[in-house]
């Protein structure tokens, strides 16, 4: 969506005023001290984990299926209670909260599931306004919110319309509104992307992100998607079996995954065994290394390269797919397939399937995984 650099700037200003919530950062304001849960089915969904959130942080919880994390969203939430361990969220022990004050301790959590409702025989205004009559606000408290909230989401030529006249990204636009419209001091997004397309997924990606650091929102946003969680968060979860397998930042995790199980998560990492390593450069340490797509040069003639590379490997291109600025090769080398960025440049050339190249291996960026 286009905006003048003028009204995004009120935008902001007005974010801002409304929603500064005097958070300061650095104290956590979601902890969870050795929390286990186990089903009643005896399956141990979060084993020991232990993890501090603080105000204002945007953490993603990533993992693959089962991982763990819609159940730790659900302890948050009070909707399952842990089966060992603590859980404080905003200094208070959960466990004391009694099932008569759920609704108003969930009144400053905002959840937003990929999957949400919005109500079909009711305007956006009204789909709004409806986060907030539950609070019991006032009416025109209510008018006053949802109108800035509207103006702020992009939203307020459509706040008559009714939501099947909307298309998908406005609609998502709408139930981000509606988390958002009562101030919550948490969000909890469940995969709130996942169902949209590309453009529309990164308009709202940037949308979220601004809105999060304006409101210093404290946000966990659970993805399968890395590129998500690389762009936008200021720390990464990483999940494995109800148990955190890397914590960190973007950087930190990308750069230095902790484990296989991160490299093959994270990244389209190459993973060589000692064996297939040792036929393409020295080798000191035993073990896996992991070897990033960008850190293998294709040699051109009269191209420079860092004094770190390798002796040049020969190799065999198996195929390209371009991937916006990037070409990404499989390319066999000495027994084995890799995979190769290249930047896709007007200069660059594109080799074709069989075209045989010579392979060059930044030893600077490649490590062995420590186990
Ligand atoms: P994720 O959100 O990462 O996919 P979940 O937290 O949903 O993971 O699930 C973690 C594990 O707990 C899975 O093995 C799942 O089958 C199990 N599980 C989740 N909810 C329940 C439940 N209500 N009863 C029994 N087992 C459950």
């Amino acid at each position: 969506m286009e905006r003048s650099t003028k009204e995004n700037a009120v935008r902001q200003t007005r974010r801002r005023s409304i929603y500064n919530n005097e958070a300061s950062r650095q104290r956590p304001i979601i902890s969870f001290e050795d929390v286990t849960k186990k089903y009643q089915n005896g399956v141990e969904a979060l084993r020991n984990l232990s993890f501090r959130i603080e105000e204002g942080e945007f953490v993603f919880l990533m993992g693959s299926s089962g991982a763990g994390k819609s159940t730790l969203i659900k302890l948050i939430l009070l909707e399952e209670r842990p089966t060992s361990g603590r859980i404080y969220v905003k200094s208070r022990n959960v466990a004391q909260i009694k099932r008569a004050q759920i609704q108003t301790y969930r009144r400053s959590i905002s959840v937003f599931f990929q999957d949400f409702r919005l109500l079909e025989k009711k305007t956006v205004f009204q789909n709004v306004a409806f986060a907030m009559e539950i609070t019991g606000a006032s009416r025109k408290e209510i008018e006053e919110k949802v109108n800035i909230t509207l103006s702020l989401m992009g939203l307020s030529a459509k706040k008559k319309e009714y939501p099947s006249h909307l298309s998908g990204g406005e609609q998502q636009r709408v139930a981000l509104a509606r988390a958002l419209v009562v101030k919550p001091r948490i969000l909890l997004l469940d995969e709130p992307l996942s169902a949209l397309d590309a453009r529309i997924r990164r308009n709202l990606r940037d949308e979220i992100r601004s809105i999060q650091r304006e409101m210093q929102l404290t946000t966990i946003f659970v993805t399968h998607d890395q590129e998500e969680a690389m762009t936008m968060s200021d720390r990464i979860f990483l999940m494995n079996k109800g148990q955190f397998v890397q914590t960190g930042t973007p950087e930190e995790v990308y750069l230095s995954p902790a484990s296989e199980f991160a490299a093959r998560f994270i990244g389209s990492y190459n993973l060589l065994s000692k064996e297939q390593a040792s036929t393409i450069f020295d080798v000191q340490d035993k073990g896996l290394y992991a070897v990033r797509p960008e850190s293998i040069y294709v040699q051109e003639e009269g191209g420079i390269y860092p004094g770190t590379c390798s002796s040049p490997v020969p190799g065999t291109v198996i195929s390209h797919q371009l991937l916006g600025n990037v070409i990404r090769y499989r390319i066999a080398a000495l027994g084995t397939e890799l995979t190769v960025d290249v930047m896709n440049r007007s200069s660059s050339r594109l080799y074709a399937p069989q075209t045989a190249v010579r392979l060059l291996f930044n030893l600077a960026e490649i490590k062995p995984l420590v186990h």
